[in-house]
């Protein structure tokens, strides 16, 4: 059990040490995995809207530099007077170099324009057609020249032919500032290779983001991959003639949910705002282009492996480490504080082991926790281990020892007593001593020792080893209350050897001493019974208690004892020769009552033997009435 107890120790402070260590690694690591988290997201969240920012501002400047030179080509003196007489030589090829001149200024795109006389519509220098107020392709015409604003915007997603979306760039040519519509000038912009520039090296860098552009139609105008922006062309559904058609890309297809997510994000959207999400660990960013009615999409995976190379990580990657080293020592620290503990169990489990005394410790309940070897032998079951957990009064058997614990369990605090048992027949004197222990099991500590050797010393005759007096006289007082209990009778034989002091002075004293233990022997078997007992009175007198004993029985053991002294040949030491003697023996025998006490059994024996010495020697005498 200690050494069980040992172990546990040890494992339960290795567990829990255990248990702490990975605690406080799981906890810190995903406190600093969160936090780093955080951290890395709204880093990466700034870079992206930087980006976005950067990417919007640049396409915003290229857009309004291209109208602001298509409205002042507009309100160029040269071309209103052009315009006002197309027919001037003069003035038309000042207006034609005018718009050249103004042609190379564009960025990207072809100039084109009309003039009012008859709206010719040229492209550059180039005449292409006239105004015809019936067609109804043209009528954007006299709907720019008769506008307020100083420009207006048309796109043109010019799908089926060139793949291609337009950017028409109008303003009226005014006769006067605030004046009659005298002609048109527009810009016209191939959007395709326009927006190129947003996908040139990137001015603000940005690792692996992505940028598109859609409509209001969540078409993708704009994407680095061409392929993207051209879409599909398929079979116009329901055409007959075999009519082809372009069918774009849609940001809500390209995207899946998160596409989605933007279009039901973007309707809702002010003119020249953002808005940002996260999905899946990819950053969402949408602006609103103003001029184009168009949004802007960056999308960018948040880079976590950044997490690896963050010199953070390695810092807390190595605090983790003294941690790890701090419990480690800690461990073996705790080992080294417990360890005078499991040395004094060490000892506690060799000294339990090898007494002789018998130990237990029971809890409140009664019942055993723990029980050494020694008492363990005692019980049915032989084992200590196989006692553990039983109720301490179920193990025995026998009566006295059952009377003897059932005794002790009952006390409370410090009890010590001696109980005299009989176990297979022979007195055993036990000495008991309990007491509480440990509040936490509010158990007791018994602890019971043999002391029989030692009570007999005080007991026992030394020369012949039979009881001496004392021991007589508390056997006889025991007895003596037990047969008036049971109502049983007591004998009692009173025994003087005949004429010892003759025996002696003939052969002397060590020779006397020989004979005492020859016909002690004697005596000693005729004590039978457990109960029987031989006693030596002193000097030469004997005796024999027999409880339970009727007086016929008593006079034949008399009897018995007489013959076996009388034949009994004690050889005369250093010689050849032999010598006897004989003894006399009085016997008494009564049914102990209240009225009488012991020492009248002693007396009338006593008296018997007298008479037996008077009537000369060697025989038994016995009160007749006493049966
Ligand atoms: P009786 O038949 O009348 O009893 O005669 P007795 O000689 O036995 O009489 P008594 O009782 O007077 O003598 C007892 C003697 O026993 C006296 C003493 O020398 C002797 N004696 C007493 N104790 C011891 C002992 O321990 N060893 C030896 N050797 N002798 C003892
Ligand atoms: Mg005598
Ligand atoms: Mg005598």
């Amino acid at each position: 059990m200690i050494r069980r107890f040992n172990t546990m120790i040890k494992h339960k402070v290795a567990v829990f040490s255990a248990c702490f260590f990975f605690f406080i690694l799981a906890s810190g690591s995903t406190v600093f995995l969160h936090l780093m988290q955080q951290f890395i997201i709204s880093q990466s969240t700034k870079e992206v809207m930087q980006f976005a920012e950067n990417k919007h501002i640049r396409l915003q400047n290229r857009l309004t530099r291209e109208i602001d030179l298509t409205v002042k080509l507009a309100e160029s003196p040269l071309i209103r007077r052009f315009f006002l007489k197309p027919d001037d030589p003069i003035l038309k090829r000042a207006g034609i170099e005018e718009i050249l001149a103004y042609g190379k200024a564009f960025s990207s795109g072809i100039v084109s324009w009309g003039c009012d006389a008859d709206g010719r519509y040229y492209e550059g220098d180039t005449y292409l057609t006239t105004y015809d107020p019936d067609n109804p392709y043209h009528q954007w015409y006299p709907a720019v020249r008769d506008q307020k604003e100083r420009f207006s915007l048309n796109i043109d997603y010019d799908y089926l032919v060139a793949h291609t979306t337009y950017l028409h760039i109008n303003a009226p040519v005014r006769e006067s500032d605030g004046g009659r519509g005298i002609g048109v000038v527009g810009n016209r912009i191939r959007l395709n290779t326009f927006l190129s520039f947003l996908y040139d090296a990137d001015p603000a860098p940005i690792i692996n983001g992505e940028l598109y552009l859609f409509n209001n139609n969540g078409e993708i105008t704009g994407a680095r991959d061409s392929a993207l922006v051209e879409g599909i062309t398929a079979q116009a559904p329901g055409a007959k003639d075999g009519a082809m058609k372009i069918k774009k890309f849609l940001i809500s297809d390209h995207f899946g949910e998160a596409g989605k997510k933007i279009l039901s994000e973007v309707r809702r959207l002010e003119s020249g705002a953002h808005f940002f999400f996260i999905e899946h660990n990819t950053q969402y960013m949408i602006l609103h282009i103003a001029p184009l009615n168009w949004y802007m999409l960056v999308v960018r995976p948040i880079a976590f492996s950044l997490l690896l190379d963050n010199p953070i990580t390695a810092v807390f990657a190595v605090m983790m480490g003294i941690i790890f080293l701090i419990f480690i020592v800690f461990n073996a620290y705790t080992f080294n504080l417990i360890n005078p503990l499991l040395t004094l169990t060490g000892i506690m489990d060799t000294i339990l082991s090898i007494t002789p005394n018998l130990i237990t410790v029971i809890d409140k309940d009664r019942r055993v926790i723990y029980m050494g070897k020694a008492m363990a032998t005692m019980t049915a079951f032989k084992q200590s281990k196989a006692c553990e957990g039983k109720q301490l009064l179920d193990l025995f058997d026998n009566e006295d020892i059952k009377g003897m614990i059932g005794d002790v369990v009952q006390r409370n605090g410090y009890f010590e007593s001696i109980r005299k048992v009989t176990i297979n027949g022979k007195r055993t004197f036990f000495k008991i001593m309990s007491d509480d222990i440990l509040a936490a099991i509010q158990g007791k500590f018994i602890l019971i020792t043999d002391i029989t050797a030692t009570m007999m010393y005080g007991l026992t005759d030394p020369l012949t080893g039979l009881a001496n007096r004392r021991n007589f006289d508390q056997c006889l007082l025991d007895e003596w209350k037990r047969a008036m209990r049971d109502r049983l009778p007591v004998s009692f034989l009173m025994m003087d050897l005949d004429l010892f002091k003759q025996y002696n002075d003939t052969y002397g004293h060590p020779q006397g001493d020989l004979l005492l233990k020859t016909v002690a022997g004697i005596f000693a078997r005729a004590a039978k019974r457990p109960a029987d007992l031989a006693v030596r009175m002193g000097g030469e007198e004997f005796a024999l208690l027999l409880p339970n004993t009727k007086c016929t029985g008593a006079l034949k053991v008399a009897e018995w004892i007489r013959n076996e002294v009388e034949k009994t040949r004690v050889p005369l030491a250093g010689t050849e020769e032999v010598t006897s003697i004989t003894v006399s023996i009085g016997v008494a025998c009564m049914f102990p009552s209240i009225q009488e006490k012991a020492e009248e059994l002693v007396l009338r024996a006593d008296r018997c033997l007298y008479e037996a010495k008077r009537q000369g020697r060697n025989r038994v005498v016995s009160l007749p009435q006493q049966d």
